[in-house]
């Protein structure tokens, strides 16, 4: 009975401040791990820098030099955390039985991480690690979050309640999760899709160690339109529908009209007028623009640009471990 190969996947960008802290509590867990044969001492932390501009990169170098267990993995510039996490999963997968991902300023509670192995064992492909309470997030973050669950709830979308991106998964699972070819990544609707037996583990969120949140409001809209439009053609059916209904509307208002002329009551309201061209015009605007966004993505998919390009790699001190072999009937769990 071997202990699997874990590797955990942190995405980094600009993360100096907290690095540090976050290579030597996730060694220490790693360690521990180990010492306790509930994962194999080939297990590895693989730190992916997401084109930081500070010293992040020379930190995880640093750290690789005199702590077997860190490895990194340099992208060549700034690809946001969806895409610099799934560059760390497709890198750690060639190399481990299983994968946990989780946010370099370990938000998220690293002492579940051994229920996650746990449950692996017991034969989950995939666990959810899933937040008790966002005591710790503003007020207008966990309001926010909230809508967006259950507005994604209402389209169809299947997204796990109050989860990031701190999971486990197993090969199979992940090497499933890795055939999704499309360019606009959601990691957090794309595992679900992908199926197989699930957990759920529930943690306290706790306040970033260090540094500021590298997702300010921009990127958190542009994060949620991203999850919406990527998995979902509500909003155009939508549009369609308020076309269709003010189409109806003019229809009985232009009859009016009529009458009212046919009657000689044209007193011509310029108000009317102004405010039906706004009126229509704003919703033309609204649907082209919607539209446009799913041309944009069709247009992105199209093209299947790579989504990141690795730039170093940097192993542990042991040699490069051989792609293992698909881990069913390797262990008895
Ligand atoms: N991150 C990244 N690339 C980016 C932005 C963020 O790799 O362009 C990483 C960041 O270093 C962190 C994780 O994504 O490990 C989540 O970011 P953060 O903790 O700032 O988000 P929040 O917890 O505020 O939602
Ligand atoms: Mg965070």
């Amino acid at each position: 009975m071997n202990s699997p190969v874990l590797r955990i996947v942190v995405p980094c960008y600009n993360e100096e401040e907290v690095f540090s802290d976050t290579a030597r509590q996730l060694s220490a867990l790693l360690t521990e791990m180990i010492s306790e044969n509930l994962v194999s001492d080939d297990s590895r932390l693989l730190f992916v820098d997401d084109g930081s501009k500070d010293d992040t990169w020379k930190l995880i170098e640093e750290e690789n030099g005199r702590n077997k267990y860190v490895e990194g993995l340099k992208l060549s510039r700034n690809v946001g955390h969806q895409n610099a996490l799934l560059a760390g999963l497709e890198e750690a997968n060639r190399t481990s039985d299983c994968v946990i991902s989780i946010d370099a300023d370990l938000q998220d509670d690293i002492s579940v991480i051994p229920a996650f192995i746990e449950k692996y064992w017991q034969g989950y492909e995939v666990v959810y690690g899933v937040r008790d309470s966002r005591d710790t997030d503003t007020v207008f973050k966990r309001k926010t979050a909230l809508w967006f669950y259950s507005f994604m709830k209402r389209l169809g979308i299947n997204l796990v309640q109050n989860h990031a991106d701190f999971r486990l998964m197993g090969k199979q699972a992940l090497t499933e999760l890795l055939k999704y070819q499309e360019s606009n990544v959601f990691l957090r609707g794309l595992v679900p899709l992908v199926g197989f037996p699930s957990e759920k583990i529930y943690y306290d969120r706790k306040e970033r160690m260090a540094g500021e949140s590298k997702y300010p409001f921009k990127k958190m809209i542009a994060f949620a339109m991203d999850g919406l439009t990527s998995f979902s053609v509500a909003p155009i059916r939508l549009v369609t529908l308020i076309g269709f209904i003010s189409f109806l509307l003019s229809l009985l208002f232009g009859g009016y009209a009529l009458t009212m002329k046919l009657l000689d009551h044209t007193a011509i309201g310029w108000t009317s007028l102004i405010v039906s061209i706004w009126t229509v015009g704003g919703l033309q605007l609204i649907g082209i623009g919607l539209i446009g966004e799913y041309i944009g993505k069709i247009f992105k998919e199209v093209k299947g640009r790579p989504k990141y390009a690795i730039e170093k790699t940097l192993y542990g001190n042991s040699p490069h471990l051989p792609v293992l072999p698909q881990r069913e009937g390797q262990y008895s769990r």
